[in-house]
């Protein structure tokens, strides 16, 4: 992508709405754009790390055995009536009539549309166990919207649901969302810790919450500090194999972590004092099993063995990337912007012309953009003729992992400078030897 013909807009000063910092970065760095309060626009910097999150997520749900479907953001006020919820919800549904003024809703989350979905087909166990999937924009009227993307009104949601004939079925259904959701937050640079949690609005026995430490955090979280070194189920894990998934929420489980609704306080007094973590927490997934909760009054049920029919016993599973960005952010910026992970960064490379015009400088970025774009990189390419001040500003800020510089001095000896924005590390190498490290 050649900057010239990009749209980022970025901002030069510190926008005053914004509190935490990765609202601040996000709004700086021209990723999103609010449209009114908690409704926000994920300009094309913020779309593409997005859509790799999304990627990750989706990619681990496919592993544990989830199946992928979309079902609408709108739906009707009557599948809502059948479980009992449309009143029980409250004003954070955004409630809407058609012109045959049926009442509607803005989906805030999905347990009666996939019930629904389920119960007009699946009629027997043999098609047990089913996890369908989303990836999908909810709306809450939250109370009090803030900190950008973090806690908006309209949001996005991948929101997984189980079905299972038995409740030894739904915990293992349980238990492979679990260790799904372990390796997702890991593969997104984040170290996510499960926490016995309150189970709200959606209902429910055992539910957990998946939360990442930070000090802008709006939960109050306690938990035993050798968690932040667990360590996550490998690439190779049988989600098939019942003991072995129960053995991983057994071990993530073994030891206190608990949200301030859930939190009991003579149990974590008996953590030994230096391992007692009490922190600020983000929650970025919830995940519940509920039992048979919506399937009897939506009447959900199927053909077991022996003939019967039983209410299916179900689980919800929520991650919520739009959240996840902000909070991938948190995690990792600095004082001259973002420092994106490599797997979800917006671009593997960025490119910059320290002197667009000057026939050197432009051949060998032209060079290096095109190899390293043929080798299926994601490249941003710098060829805009801001001041090369401007433009490491701009590198700075976008936290794209590798910087790749041309200026004039280092082209006429055949090098370039390669800049790793973690580490601030810099290098000169020859033009083919960057060309070979990237595109590996
Ligand atoms: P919270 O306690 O933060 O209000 P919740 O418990 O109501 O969230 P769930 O119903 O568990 O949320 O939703 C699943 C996931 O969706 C959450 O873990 C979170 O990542 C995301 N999410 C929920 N509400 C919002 C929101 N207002 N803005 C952005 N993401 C959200
Ligand atoms: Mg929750």
């Amino acid at each position: 992508m050649r900057l010239s013909r990009y749209f980022m807009p970025i901002l030069k000063e510190n926008p005053k709405e914004a509190e935490i910092v990765s609202h601040r970065l996000m709004l700086r760095a021209g990723m999103i754009r609010q449209q009114s309060q908690g409704i926000y626009s994920w300009l094309p910097l913020g779309k593409r790390v997005l859509d790799k999150v999304n990627a990750i997520i989706r990619d681990e749900q496919n592993r544990a055995g989830a199946i992928e479907l979309s079902m609408p953001t709108l739906q009707s006020a009557e599948l809502w009536q059948e479980s009992g919820r449309y009143d029980a919800y409250g004003k954070e549904m955004l409630r809407i009539k058609d012109r045959q003024d049926r009442p509607m809703l803005y989906g805030p989350t999905n347990e009666e549309m996939v019930t629904d979905i389920f119960r007009s087909s699946v009629k027997s166990y043999k098609d047990l166990p089913l996890n369908l999937y989303h990836i999908q924009l909810k709306f809450r009227d939250e109370i009090r919207p803030r900190f950008g993307t973090m806690r908006s009104r309209e949001f996005m949601m991948k929101d997984a649901y189980s079905f299972d004939l038995t409740r030894e079925g739904a915990e293992h259904s349980y238990n492979k969302m679990f260790a799904a959701y372990l390796r997702t937050f890991d593969r997104l640079g984040l170290r996510a810790i499960p926490m016995r949690a309150d189970t709200g609005p959606i209902g429910g026995k055992l539910s957990h919450e998946f939360i990442i430490l930070a000090d802008t955090g709006e939960s109050e979280v306690f938990c035993h500090k050798d968690f932040v070194d667990f360590d996550i189920p490998g690439a190779h894990t049988d989600f098939d194999s019942v003991e072995g998934l129960q053995a991983i929420f057994d071990k993530w489980t073994s030891l206190y972590a608990a949200t301030s609704e859930m939190h009991d306080e003579a149990a974590f007094n008996a953590v030994p004092e230096g391992d007692r973590l009490s922190a600020r927490g983000i929650e970025v997934g919830h995940i519940f099993y509920f039992g048979t909760k919506y399937s009897e009054p939506m009447g959900a049920k199927v053909q077991g063995p022996d003939g019967k029919e039983h209410f299916v016993h179900m689980g919800s599973y929520g991650i919520g990337p739009t959240r996840l960005v902000p909070a991938i952010i948190e995690a990792s910026h600095d004082d001259n912007g973002i420092i994106w992970p490599a797997s979800v960064a917006p671009f593997d490379n960025v490119v910059i012309n320290m002197k667009a015009g000057d026939q050197a400088c432009d051949d060998t970025c032209e060079l290096i953009y095109a190899a390293l774009t043929k080798a299926g990189k994601d490249v941003l390419y710098d060829d805009t003729d801001d001041r090369a001040g401007t433009k490491f500003a701009t590198a700075d800020l976008i936290g794209v992992p590798v910087q790749i510089i041309a200026g004039p001095r280092a082209v006429a000896s055949g090098e370039v400078e390669v800049k790793d924005r973690k580490t601030g590390a810099r290098e000169t190498m020859t033009i083919e030897a960057a060309i070979n490290r990237f595109v590996a």
